[in-house]
């Protein structure tokens, strides 16, 4: 592309191949080819993106590690794909203030592992974090097993820079836990899916690591026993840092198709807790624990080293890979509803054609529809309207984790509260009246 041709402080992808791998994320959409992808590694070159956009019409599709399941970064006609990939920026860790500064370019298992090598915990864990963008973490406001305890991506972020339409970079927010100088911009950033600007970096909150974690595996003959568990743990005092379930039909699957550690998980449904609590490894509290368990905890296993552990998670981190080789056109959706409508929420679905697994300790499940390429498409259209409007009735929404990008935008559009939709587009028109920023996306 011509106008690209000065860009100052940048490398730039235009043929074909170059650019052909930048039509998709890991969602079910296919974009057309960009105009180009750039990648900036500094100032210069962002400011004259804006000026450029403006001034020629192209869209700027800010892009991390491209994981992403709503196709966010997914291109639109006329749009130049920003990939943040090489910007620079170190990771730097403060423990003066417990804090821990990184540019959007780092890796997220980067991230995690700067901290924890200072004996600092950053919890944010997509059960993409070893091949997820530090960027497109904070872009997406990512979550992952361990928010049932610690939340989501934006209850760590302090301050955050970004590039607005002015051109420039500016930072949000301040390196410290209080801050109450006007509205929270930097939050207002942080899962805005780069609608409002591009992010650069930012500065997360860290905590002391745990010093012990016990993880158990809870199988059940019926795996309608576990549904009501969340809720019954929390309320006796028990906060899992992860608690994780595959139904039936997906543990069947993982069983048949998965990796070694899958082919030897017990039960006809499984649960996978964990608890970082200091104490977890006392007999006090497992004695708790197995009480508040029940009859529930007759087949109760420990996870035995750190080994057994891994591969526990190696499986639950890959139950989506696995699916998708099986059901190459399943169409999946990663609803979330109140821990306490969790029960409520399988009764309304039990009609419908799906199978779940997923984060059950805060009620954030994926729900599979495995035959959706063989359905006709009003059919489908039909089940997700009735699953989505069943969330909002039993006040949850559309997406717990990936964000509503493209993937999810009619239905944003249509089903969501008309106020918010609306407050959300004029916060987009006074942030980016150009609408250079993700064009097509969300709103
Ligand atoms: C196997 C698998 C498991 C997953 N598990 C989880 C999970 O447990 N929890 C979860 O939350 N997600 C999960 N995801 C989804 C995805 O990995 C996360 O949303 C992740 O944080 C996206 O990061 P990315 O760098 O790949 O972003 P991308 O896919 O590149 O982009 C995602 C969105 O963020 C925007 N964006 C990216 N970088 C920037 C930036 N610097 N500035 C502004 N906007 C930007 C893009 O425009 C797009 O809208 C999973 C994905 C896979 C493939």
């Amino acid at each position: 592309m011509d106008a690209l041709k000065h860009l100052p402080e940048a490398t730039i992808l235009s043929l074909p191949e170059q650019v052909d791998p930048y039509r998709h994320d890991e969602s079910h959409l296919v974009g057309p080819s960009p105009l180009a992808v750039v990648k900036p590694h500094g100032p210069g070159a962002l400011r004259e993106l804006v000026r450029l956009a403006r001034a020629e019409g192209f869209g700027l599709v800010a892009r991390g590690a491209g994981t992403g399941k709503a196709g966010g970064c997914v291109p639109m006609e006329r749009s130049v794909i920003v990939d943040m990939g090489e910007y620079p920026g170190a990771i730097q860790v403060s423990h003066a203030n417990m804090t821990l500064t990184a540019p959007a370019s780092a890796m997220l298992k980067d991230v995690k592992a700067a901290a924890l090598d200072q004996g600092l915990f950053y919890p944010p864990d997509p059960n993409s974090w070893d091949q997820c963008a530090f960027g497109g973490s904070l872009a997406t406001n990512a979550g992952g097993p361990c928010a049932c305890k610690y939340g989501m991506t934006r209850h760590w972020v302090l301050s955050l820079d970004a590039l607005m339409d002015d051109g420039n970079v500016h930072t949000f927010g301040i390196s410290t836990v209080k801050n109450n100088a006007g509205p929270n911009l930097a939050q207002l950033l942080v899962g805005s899916e780069g609608i409002f600007g591009i992010i650069l970096g930012a500065t997360v909150r860290v905590i002391p690591k745990p010093r012990q974690i016990l993880t158990l595996l809870l199988p059940v003959s019926d795996w309608h026993t576990l549904l009501d568990l969340p809720a019954v743990l929390v309320s006796a005092g028990y906060l899992p840092s992860a608690f994780e379930f595959w139904d039936p039909a997906v543990l069947k699957v993982m069983r048949e198709h998965g990796p070694e550690e899958a082919r030897r998980m017990p039960g006809e449904a499984l649960a996978l807790l964990e608890f970082d609590d200091p104490g977890c490894h006392e007999d006090e509290f497992m004695e708790g624990l197995l009480e508040v368990l029940g009859d529930e905890a007759e087949h109760l296993q420990t996870a035995t080293d750190a080994r057994q552990r891994e591969g526990l998670w190696a499986v639950r981190r890959m139950t989506s890979v696995v699916l998708k080789e099986q059901y190459p056109k399943k169409v999946s959706e990663d609803i979330v509803v109140p821990r306490s409508q969790v029960r409520a929420f399988f009764e309304g679905v039990a009609q419908l054609p799906l199978i779940t697994y997923g984060h059950l300790g805060d009620g954030n499940l994926h729900v599979n529809f495995l035959a959706a390429g063989e359905m006709p498409s009003e059919a489908l259209e039909h089940h997700l309207t009735d699953l989505f409007k069943l969330c909002l009735r039993l006040g949850g929404t559309l997406t717990g984790e990936h964000g509503i990008g493209l993937a999810k935008r009619d239905a944003f559009l249509t089903l969501m509260d008309p106020y918010q939709v609306e407050a959300v587009r004029r916060l987009k028109h006074a942030l980016d009246p150009s609408g250079i920023f993700n064009p097509g996306k969300v709103i």
